[in-house]
């Protein structure tokens, strides 16, 4: 992967990362392995977009064929309909961008041989044989097509990242799923999935769900930028991030595991990593405020009064403090992230008791004579 500035190398403002101090090895790209899960509006849009960054390979998995009804999405085009998703989308992506690697399969994952053959490619799916692959991105539109991501990653211990569109088209979310150290999908599972509900059975004849090209290429945006984030390591990676159109609200959060997770390897797995901790980014300038502030040219000896620092704030508080624009919460702060409210108040923890007396004017003899009635 070549840094050279001339108008032929497709890869110079991809290098030009590294020059401005973003990413410290960008052409590790060339090296690594996406497999998505999907290849639809939000899917496809995600393999265009690894590709034009120079991945080394990609893993395609989807059993759906282009259909006109997808035309007002981003990527396919309506002489591909007919073809079945994997084969259009790799015959873009090769002419899109001739090194990269691509496998592509046209099977639904949930049977019992295909997520054995699935499992197969996570595991020794990697560029040059060189083992599991980097990443998984689930775009699937269905719960047990994410049931079976779910379950392959927490048997094999594979981070993966999972993105949804709602189906009014205007909620769109993505995750990044550590086994054992952030939630999995069945830690925290919809309704439908914890009521074990087939989903097929809510779908209503003549009635589909809504899209929109904006929502799903947001979203695709978003996932990618996460999985460029976590594979190249720079930036702060979300953990969950959502996306609501209607008032361009994007709240974040760190879901942690549920101990009584249905799922078995996520539960063995929460032993193994019980002292992981969030990772917490910190930018370079707001690492070198906490040190002493020394000019490699300093003629003029010039040093900075630091008579109201607080000496035991780390560098992890200076970033937050730098980066503080919420307004100032209520006292005392909900634990939910900024703009999210819980469904119900979980109970007091008070075990005094006092708060589940109410006052009353009536006397203490008053109180037991109505107690005695009621015994009696
Ligand atoms: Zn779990």
């Amino acid at each position: 992967m070549s840094a050279e500035v001339v108008d032929s190398n497709p890869y110079s403002r991809l290098m030009a990362l590294k020059r401005m101090g973003i990413v410290d090895n960008y052409q590790r790209i060339r090296d690594l392995t996406v497999i998505i899960v999907g290849v639809g509006g939000v899917g496809s849009v995600s393999a265009e977009m690894l590709t034009r960054c120079g991945i080394g390979k990609l893993i395609l998995f989807d059993y759906d064929k282009v259909e006109l009804a997808n035309m007002n999405r981003l990527f396919f085009t309506p002489d591909q309909a007919g073809m079945t998703k994997t084969e259009a989308a790799t015959m873009t992506l090769r002419k899109i961008n001739p090194d990269v690697e691509f496998e592509h399969y046209c099977y639904d994952i949930t049977t019992s041989k295909n997520f054995e053959h699935f499992m197969n490619r996570i595991s020794k799916g990697a560029k040059g044989d060189k083992g599991r692959v980097d990443l998984v991105l689930s775009c699937v539109d269905n719960f047990a097509a994410r049931i079976a991501v779910n379950q392959a990653c927490n048997e094999l211990d594979q981070v993966w990242m999972e993105s949804g569109v709602s189906e009014d088209a205007v909620n769109g979310h993505i995750q990044l799923l550590e086994p054992g150290r952030t939630a999995c999908f069945q830690c925290v599972p919809p309704l439908i999935v914890a009521s074990d509900i087939d989903e097929k059975t809510l779908k209503r004849e003549g009635v589909c769900a809504a899209s929109l090209p904006t929502t799903m290429g947001m979203v695709a945006g978003l996932l990618v930028q996460n999985t460029l984030k976590y594979l190249l390591k720079f930036g702060q990676p979300s953990y969950y991030l959502g996306y609501n159109a209607m008032t361009d609200f994007f709240p974040t959060a760190t879901i942690r595991p549920n101990v009584d997770c249905a799922n078995g390897h996520c539960r063995a797995l929460q032993k193994k990593y019980a002292d992981w901790k969030p990772y917490k980014w910190v930018s370079p300038q707001a690492a070198k405020a906490t040190g002493p502030v020394v000019h490699e040219d300093n003629d003029w000896g010039i040093c900075l009064d630091d008579d109201d620092e607080d000496d035991s704030a780390t560098a992890a508080d200076a970033a937050s403090k730098s980066n503080e624009i919420a307004p100032k919460l209520p006292d005392p702060t909900p634990p939910a992230a900024t703009g999210l409210k819980f469904a119900y108040e979980a109970p007091s923890t008070d075990t005094t008791g006092a708060d589940l007396v109410e006052e009353t004017d009536m006397s203490l003899d008053d109180l037991q004579a109505q107690l005695a009635a009621l015994a009696s």
